[in-house]
């Protein structure tokens, strides 16, 4: 099935193909044609079905033909969601699957300030998403007009409630328009989900997709635990291994997947960076390469990889510990893709290790932790972090570049007379490689 024959907006269909989407998935292809017919709807699905879409698609649609030049006002659609998180990446995805449209979109929840999220409100953006809490108080204080709603979705319906929000929820949509459309969506379809369709919904279709296999419990998976200073010299170390072919790495941080991909390069290894400072250009370029294997390591942030849809990945290495389970359940998926197989390696710092048993308990198993072979976790003295400042030159007591430990031998050594290198892309674990002993020695002197 393609996108073309369901039915979308030509404007959104753009959108879609700039994504890079070739087909719709199986959520999109079963509600996508039942939200066009107008009808409320029950989607069961997990994240990472493309389910934002699945809602997404069909109600821009809908609203492009309402909002038309864009000077329209009015608030025609409002998303509640119960996270933060969740609020972003359904902004991103709208932005992006509107990015063709004049369509105008907000986001609301708590912990950051107020007015902004009032204006946006008071001005009648078009689409708000919002989390119920911080919604409800604007709207207590009459800063919202959902006079001419027309769509509700309450994505991840279950964790709202699990959370406790069904109360706001309730008065939340109690002052909404009776004539809407209401879109559910859920991973389970519990006694208490069935409880809210038959209070918020008018005879929802439901569209149910069976599990998607979970990349959580099919993807192998492991973790080397770690301090923060030797990840860029066990990554070189892990990069020797030339069955890491395709290797997606995963930073926290923009500017540090602009370095670890930098201190890649300078040992040798391909290398590209993919984040949202770069141009649409580079980003594409970074793809691309990565894709016909001109590079070998792509490093990312976790918004730019969105999205990212490459075959063959052999490996993704969480180099910073996601913050959240999803994320990393996210991650892990890019590899395993075509031929199912596929490892998920994760850094983890003393100060991960609450993040670590959290994820845990989401996924429901443990992973196993593993001891680098041959690698050195002595090696590299503390004050050789690689978030100190970056010099102009690596040399000299403060010269040194992130991965610069990797001039230490990865047997320990004692005295470190034989400089050993994870400078050679797929090279041998143990094979010394003539590095200039200056450096070297610069090293150890510190
Ligand atoms: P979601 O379940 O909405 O969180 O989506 C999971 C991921 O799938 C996101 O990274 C989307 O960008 C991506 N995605 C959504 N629809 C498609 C599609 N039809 N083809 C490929 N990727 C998609």
């Amino acid at each position: 099935m393609s996108f073309h024959s369901l039915g979308l907006d030509a404007k959104v269909l753009q959108a879609v193909q700039d994504a890079g989407y070739t087909e719709p998935t199986p959520i999109q292809a079963a509600a996508i044609p039942q939200v066009l017919a107008g009808h409320d709807l029950i989607g069961i699905a997990q994240t990472g079905t493309g389910k934002t879409a699945a809602f997404t698609l069909p109600m821009l649609t809908k609203l492009a033909a309402v909002i038309g030049d864009g000077r329209q006002r009015g608030t025609r659609a409002l998303v509640i969601a119960p996270t933060r998180e969740l609020v972003l990446q359904i902004e991103e995805n709208v932005k992006a699957y509107g990015r063709h449209l004049p369509l105008s979109v907000a986001t609301v929840f708590g912990g950051v300030g107020e007015q902004q999220q009032i204006n946006a409100l008071r001005n009648g953006t078009h689409l708000i998403i919002a989390c119920p809490g911080r919604l409800l108080d604007l709207m207590g204080r009459r800063c919202a007009d959902f006079s001419q709603l027309q769509y509700l979705v309450l994505d991840e319906a279950d964790r709202m409630l699990d959370m406790g929000f069904l109360p706001s929820i309730r008065q939340v949509v109690r002052s909404l328009p009776q004539k809407r459309q209401t879109l559910l969506f859920s991973a389970t379809l519990s006694k208490e989900i069935e409880v809210l369709t038959h209070e918020f919904q008018r005879a929802p279709k439901l569209v149910q997709i069976g599990r998607r296999a979970n990349p959580a419990e099919t993807v192998t998976q492991f973790v080397y635990e770690i301090s923060k200073n030797l990840k860029p010299a066990l990554l070189l170390h892990l990069l020797r291994d030339p069955g890491m072919d395709m290797v997606l790495v995963f930073s926290r941080m923009k500017h540090s997947a602009d370095r670890i991909a930098r201190g890649l390069e300078q040992k040798g290894i391909r290398t590209a960076a993919l984040h949202s400072n770069r141009s649409q250009n580079q980003r594409l370029k970074a793809l691309k390469d990565f894709k016909s294997g001109a590079v070998r390591v792509l490093v990312a942030t976790d918004i730019a990889a969105r999205g990212i849809d490459v075959d063959g990945i052999s490996h993704v290495v969480n180099y910073d510990f996601p913050m959240h389970a999803e994320d990393y359940v996210h991650r892990i998926g890019r590899t395993g893709r075509a031929h199912a197989v596929g490892d998920a390696i994760s850094f983890v710092t003393p100060e991960d290790q609450g993040e670590l048993r959290a994820l845990e308990r989401f996924i429901g198993r443990g992973i196993v932790r593993k001891k680098a072979e041959g690698f050195n976790y002595a090696a590299v003295p503390p004050q050789v972090a690689e978030d100190r400042p970056r010099p102009q030159q690596s040399r000299g007591p403060q010269g040194h570049r992130p991965f610069s430990s990797q001039s230490r031998p990865p047997q320990g050594g004692g005295g470190g007379s034989r400089p050993v290198s994870g400078n050679r892309e797929g090279g041998n674990e143990h094979r010394p490689v003539a590095r200039p002993a200056g450096r070297f020695q610069r090293f150890r002197s510190r």
